[in-house]
């Protein structure tokens, strides 16, 4: 029986998608990789193809639970000496083989990519971890935490203005929208 995703943000980028299985929920921190039921949940919701999704087990929760540390920490503090090479130590563990095609694929433009780790299991978690570094190529300056103080969410940025400031309208946005309005009832 599969249990239906209980994150209130869905849909991010990879990264960051694995970041939001933290979220605060009645004054308190959630996590959906406590369990490795939860694991299975992300794994199904995730964005990774469903070819591709390895079984959830212990040692992949574990996994997933280092690179999500590693990508919060360069995430939340860019220039830390610590937190990138803790993020390069995940990079580390594999590399991306690129290779003509055996075969000429049409449409691919006769690329082959394959993921290649030094120790099996960390296929997943190791693309995560490459992901975010194509995510900070493209659009560093969009990687953003919910200014909501109560908030733990992570997104990437795509309007227009570049401006949003929450994880969701109708999640924080409004929160802070009845904080002012309380605000300013209270003056
Ligand atoms: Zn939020």
């Amino acid at each position: 029986m599969r249990r239906v995703d209980p994150r209130p943000l869905l849909g991010e980028p990879l990264p960051l998608d694995l970041l939001n299985t933290h979220w605060i929920e009645r004054g308190e921190l959630q996590d959906l990789l406590e369990t490795v039921d939860g694991v299975a949940i992300w794994l199904a919701s995730s964005s990774i193809p469903a070819a591709e999704r390895p079984a959830a087990g212990e040692e992949l929760r574990l996994r997933l639970c280092e690179t999500r540390e590693a990508i919060q920490a360069v995430a939340e503090h860019p220039a830390s000496v610590d937190a990138r090479s803790a993020f390069n130590a995940i990079l580390a563990r594999g590399h991306r083989r690129r290779r003509l095609a055996e075969a000429p694929q049409p449409g691919a433009g006769g690329r082959s990519l394959s993921t290649v780790v030094a120790e099996p299991g960390w296929e997943v978690p190791w693309t995560i971890a490459d992901t975010y570094l194509d995510l900070l190529d493209r659009s560093a300056d969009r990687i953003r935490r919910c200014q909501h103080p109560e908030c733990v969410l992570w997104y990437l940025d795509t309007s227009k203005s570049g401006n949003r400031r929450w994880c969701s309208m109708s999640i924080c946005g409004n929160r802070a929208k009845a904080a002012r309005h309380y605000r300013r009832q209270a003056d």
